[in-house]
């Protein structure tokens, strides 16, 4: 690390700290302290809906994961916030091995979250799916002629398949799934498919894999949906299709991570904190809380988006989630010996 980003992130550290402890000596009677990896703008309607609702404050300081977690270690029971959000199911994990969460034993969030969305200890619990599928250019490829995330390290796509870095934590879960799902070597077979049929080096972004597509370097990659509806969104006709990988019989089905959150260990304001975390997986709030994003509740009783419907239904893979953090560490063991950069 060099200094300016040493510096960088000291400078960032400070900022969280300042804020807390601003939040610590708050006058406000009924307030929770958030801390946040997800996007600002992506929680301000729902949030805002939660006050609007019970009066209570939400005091939210945003940061990346890995900085907010060393917060809260060093703070330790000093630490005035309540809850965490994360945008990955690996950094829950993470953030239960530090033992900075509490178990939560509530009624509502187990029926309103299905239980591979949840920690089986009820440390934290899953708010919005996020599915990493297939996109496929529209000009160059049938979608009869994909099938699944294993099919992608056929001969068939040599030279075809695009691919962000496997530095990053989307793919980091993504094989420790498949890992649950293959097992190691099975797993270390399909990723180094994917690697000998790379067209070009790993990207820094889902968004790249996308551009490549749409620019000929490549005909096929994965992304999180998400990225690809931003995209979307803005030109229906961009000539690049989602599609649903693994659907087949037998097949493991969509691998979905999870933006999620749990109540923290040294929480101030634990019963606020546990009554905002029921209120966010509730049918009101599931769509406030997804939408922002394109992204599905987890919420059965709750329809997605008609934005999101568009794609249609599929199968996901139902492991618990839990695993993308377990198997996280031979995950990145076994990118490395398939030389997936
Ligand atoms: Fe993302």
């Amino acid at each position: 690390m060099n200094l300016i980003m040493a510096n960088r992130k000291t400078l960032m550290m400070l900022i969280i700290m300042l804020l807390l402890f601003l939040s610590a000596v708050s006058v406000f009677a009924e307030e929770i302290v958030v801390l946040s990896a997800r996007d600002k703008y992506l929680t301000r309607i729902p949030f805002n809906a939660f006050t609007h609702e019970t009066g209570i404050k939400i005091r939210l300081v945003t940061g990346k994961i890995d900085e907010l977690l060393e917060i809260l270690k060093k703070a330790g029971a000093n630490s005035p916030a309540d809850m965490l959000i994360t945008v990955d199911a690996g950094s829950l994990w993470k953030a239960t091995q530090a033992d900075l969460f509490q178990p939560i034993n509530s009624d509502i969030l187990t029926k309103n979250v299905p239980s591979h969305l949840r920690d089986p200890n009820n440390h934290w619990f899953g708010l919005s799916k996020r599915a990493r599928t297939i996109v496929y250019s529209s000009q160059r490829v049938q979608p009869s002629e994909l099938s699944s995330y294993e099919d992608l390290a056929q001969p068939k796509w040599k030279n075809r398949l695009c691919l962000r870095t496997s530095k990053k934590v989307y793919n980091q879960s993504l094989v420790a799934m498949m890992i649950t799902k293959n097992g190691v070597e099975g797993a270390e077979n399909i990723i180094k498919g994917w690697v000998h049929n790379l067209a070009e080096d790993p990207y820094e972004k889902d968004t790249d894999v996308i551009m490549a597509i749409i620019h000929d370097r490549c005909d096929v990659g994965i992304v999180n949906h998400y990225y690809y509806g931003r995209m979307f969104k803005r030109d229906p006709n961009i000539p690049v299709n989602l599609f649903w990988a693994s659907q087949g019989e037998g097949e493991s089905g969509v691998y979905v991570d999870i933006s999620g959150a749990g109540v923290l260990k040294y929480a101030t304001n634990k019963e606020l904190a546990v009554k905002f975390l029921n209120w966010l997986s509730s049918e009101k709030a599931q769509n406030l809380f997804a939408n922002s994003n394109m992204e599905y509740p987890v919420n059965p009783n709750v329809e997605p988006n008609p934005l999101v419907q568009v794609w249609g239904d599929f199968k996901q893979n139902i492991d618990n989630i839990s695993q993308s953090g377990a198997n996280r560490d031979a995950a990145i063991e076994l990118m490395k010996k398939a030389k997936y950069q």
